[in-house]
């Protein structure tokens, strides 16, 4: 295709169009990832529903292979394509809140942070990101796990509908009384069926000050840090829930100087509920061991929502592997141990998310999202700020990742990176997996979507 902009596309495009002699292109290629560098063909940055459709059907037309872009965050860069089309929705970022009905809709350009501030203005927030700049779509789709997931359940299980442009350039409703099929295939299986152009949310009151925040031990107390939390959060309530870090000690303004750049464990908290409550239920954690450091204060719910925002930025390079754990055994626990002694970059990091409560009481079959009964989800991120050293932390992940394997129950599909088809079958499961397949031959029978975890169509 040449690089000049088809007149096909641009005379009835509201937004902008993009090509590689555009002096934005270099800025609107990006992804967050930045170990990703591709070139598309063009880039086209909607302005709204009309524009999703008729960049579709130009992409139908040319034969373009599409990208579609939501927030920019997947992690093996699969809303950007080399020689194809990014269908841009960056510019939707429209969201509304209706406080009395207690929903929000939220246009799929909008981040987490933007409709995190919104909801919250009223009191309000639903299950979302922990990392203000991640887009509600991409995350949405996948499932959406988060701080709130304890208490109120997944990002999808929030879902009231979502307005979709199908492969055939169509606006149609989802939602549990229209398109019912597409709407158990969009909560879970991402960009697979259609682009989604709107969601609306159903909100609970949260805080708008919760007790949150990290707290630290020095790497020698993990092992006996990790017994000790495997059984203080067997009688948690839903409204706490908790991310284990281990890393060495950013460099931040709340972290004293001399714990920066040493190994240690961190249990990050958040209690969707009663302050007051919320003490006595972090109050045992706090007294075990010796904390370094105890961030773990009442702070507004926004506040905490950003937390991890300066461990995350763009452009730096991330390789990441995932894994459910039904518990975290000894076994699992030695493995944990002896991977996080060997941390030699300062970026590199792995969470360890724990599940269970509101998202484990919603029935496996109700969405197409796999792994509601496991116990933790491992995030293992290798990360430098560019190539130098790269190998080594992709190496250290994949290695980290194969000693967990005989614990390994199912992976979260917005935490894949390249295990391909094999990887998508273990997010799945045999049985929904195959079920996807015959969804995707009703609304996708071409796989004119298909840059994202495929479902190739039955
Ligand atoms: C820093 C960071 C923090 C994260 N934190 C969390 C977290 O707290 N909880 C969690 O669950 N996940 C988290 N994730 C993972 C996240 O859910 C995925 O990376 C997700 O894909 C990001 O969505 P996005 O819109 O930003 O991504 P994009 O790269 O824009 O899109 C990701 C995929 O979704 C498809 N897609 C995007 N928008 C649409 C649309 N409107 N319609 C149809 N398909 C679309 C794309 O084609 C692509 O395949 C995090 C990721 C990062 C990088």
């Amino acid at each position: 295709m040449s690089t000049r902009v088809p007149s096909a596309l641009s005379e009835s495009f509201q937004g902008e169009l993009v090509g590689p002699d555009h002096p934005g292109y270099d800025e609107h290629r990006k992804v967050w990832n930045g170990s990703i560098d591709r070139r598309p063909a063009l880039i086209a940055r909607c302005a709204g529903v009309a524009d999703v459709v008729a960049a579709v059907r130009f992409a139908r037309e040319a034969g373009l292979e599409v990208a579609v872009r939501g927030g920019g965050h997947s992690f093996p860069g699969l809303s950007v394509c080399d020689g194809g089309l990014v269908i841009d929705l960056g510019p939707m970022r429209d969201v509304r809140v209706d406080p009395q009905a207690r929903t929000a809709t939220a246009q799929a350009g909008v981040l987490w942070g933007e409709l995190d501030r919104a909801t919250q203005a009223h009191g309000l927030a639903t299950t979302g990101g922990i990392v203000t700049h991640t887009g509600v779509a991409g995350l949405t789709l996948g499932g959406g796990i988060g701080w709130l997931q304890r208490k109120h359940g997944l990002t999808i299980d929030r879902l009231v509908c979502a307005d979709v442009v199908t492969a055939d350039g169509d606006v149609v409703k989802a939602s549990a009384t229209e398109n019912p099929d597409l709407f158990w295939g969009l909560r879970g299986a991402g960009g697979n069926f259609g682009i989604v152009t709107e969601f609306e949310f159903r909100l609970d009151p949260v805080g708008p000050t919760v007790l949150a925040g990290p707290i630290f031990w020095p790497i020698e107390q993990s092992p006996d840090l990790l017994r000790f939390y495997r059984d203080w959060i067997a009688e948690a309530p839903d409204e706490l829930m908790t991310i284990v870090v281990h890393r060495q000690a950013p460099a931040l303004d709340f972290v004293p100087r001399e714990l920066h750049g040493k190994l240690v464990a961190i249990v990050a908290c958040c209690y969707a509920g009663p302050i007051e409550e919320g003490e006595k239920v972090v109050r045992p954690l706090k007294g075990f061991g010796s904390p370094v450091l105890d961030a773990c204060v009442p702070k507004p719910y926004v506040d905490h929502q950003s937390m991890f925002d300066p461990s995350f930025p763009h452009g730096w390079w991330y390789y990441f592997r995932a894994c459910d754990v039904a518990e975290l055994s000894d076994d699992v626990i030695d493995i944990t141990v002896a991977h996080a002694l060997r941390i030699d970059s300062p970026r590199t990091s792995f969470p360890i998310w724990q599940l269970g409560g509101a998202l484990a009481r919603v029935d496996e079959d109700e969405t197409a999202f796999q792994g509601r009964s496991a116990g933790h989800t491992f995030n293992l991120s290798g990360v430098t700020e560019g190539p130098d050293g790269f190998d080594a932390q992709r190496e250290w992940v994949r290695t980290f990742w194969s000693a967990l394997e005989p614990h390994h129950t199912s992976v979260y599909v917005n935490f894949l990176m390249d295990e391909g088809d094999e990887g998508i079958r273990r997010a799945y499961g045999p049985a929904k997996y195959e079920r996807l397949k015959q969804l995707k031959r009703r609304w996708d029978p071409d796989n004119f979507f298909h840059l994202n975890q495929n479902i190739p169509p039955g």
